[in-house]
């Protein structure tokens, strides 16, 4: 409904500024037949009419882009707004029933358990927000210091399998040579995890994640991801680096999540002077994501 409704107005503004241009078009074609002789008036009337025409498709572009943006802002909010209300919704029906029910001793160590994956969703949630404030604003300097490339990809797969309940072997590591390269060290753990934690969420049932780190010519140190699950059609594979983005379709409503994981990926690597990609075969044939950072010489 929403999505039929933005490509209604997207549609009309395109044929709104193609419409008006056709006009000043036919305007103008018919003036220069009927004044071809002054030649000064002809000049002037030229750089005029290239002005409004000019005018007349940034406006329409301006406006496009506008209501795209606003439509990924109302997709953000709800998604957040999930996000957030879940996982306390939870919390509290089991509190209420601690309080009110007398539970047993398993039952009320499992209730326990379960309010701290819960709260430990909503943490996670906020993190991801406040840092992607942080990552996109040019003010917010980097806290630049060696970092052991290996070492922060071991303690975020330690983490991810903690989390996620998943053994050595569904979520493999082969680590290359050891590289340590300049950067903040709390940035690169974050995008090595938002790409683990992706990689598990988008594996469906079967979890086959494999962690690869590499030393790319002597120039680069590179972290490679790859899973066996629900992969990316190719049109889509620039798309998912931007902010609040996330792939139309069942998948989406499937898998939660806030479409700014990748955009966090992307923003580090830009920071540090790296570089993020996806690759894909297509849908329901698995994804690599591949991080790259510049080693230090
Ligand atoms: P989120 O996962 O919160 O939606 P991300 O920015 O991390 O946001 O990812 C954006 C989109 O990219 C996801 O919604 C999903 O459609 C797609 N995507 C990311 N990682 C994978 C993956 N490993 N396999 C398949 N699709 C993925």
């Amino acid at each position: 409904m929403v999505v039929a409704g933005r490509q209604k107005s997207v549609a009309f503004f395109i044929a709104l500024g193609v419409g008006l241009i056709s006009v000043i078009l036919l305007l103008y074609i018919g003036w220069v037949i009927l004044n071809w002789r002054n030649g000064i008036l002809l000049v002037l009337s030229v750089l005029l009419v290239a002005m409004v025409i000019s005018g007349l498709v940034l406006n329409t572009i301006f406006l496009v882009r506008e209501i795209r943006r606003n439509e990924q802002h109302n997709a953000f909010i709800n998604a957040v707004t999930h996000e957030l209300k879940t996982p306390v919704a939870s919390i509290r029906l089991y509190l209420e029933t601690l309080q009110t029910r007398d539970v047993d001793e398993a039952k009320r160590q499992e209730f326990y358990g379960t309010m701290l994956e819960d709260s430990d969703r909503l943490l996670s949630t906020i993190e991801q927000i406040l840092r992607t404030g942080r990552v996109g604003s040019a003010t917010n300097k980097l806290n630049v210091a060696p970092v052991d490339l290996g070492g922060v990809v071991e303690d975020c797969l330690t983490r991810a399998r903690t989390l996620h309940r998943v053994s050595p072997e569904a979520l493999s590591y082969v680590a290359g040579p050891p590289v340590t390269i300049l950067g903040d060290q709390e940035e690169v753990r974050a995008a090595v995890s938002n790409l683990i934690d992706n990689a598990v969420k988008y594996s469906g049932a079967e979890v086959n994640v494999r962690v690869e780190t590499a030393n790319v010519d002597g120039k680069y140190a590179s972290v490679r991801v790859s899973d066996q699950g629900a992969g990316i059609p190719k049109a889509e594979l620039k798309r998912i680096f931007k902010r609040f983005y996330r792939v139309p379709g069942p998948l989406a409503s499937r898998v939660k999540g806030t479409g700014l994981g990748l955009y966090i990926v992307r923003s580090v690597a830009k920071r540090h002077g790296g570089l993020a990609w996806a690759e894909s075969q297509g849908p329901g044939r698995g994804s690599t994501f591949v991080l790259q950072f510049p080693i230090v010489k």
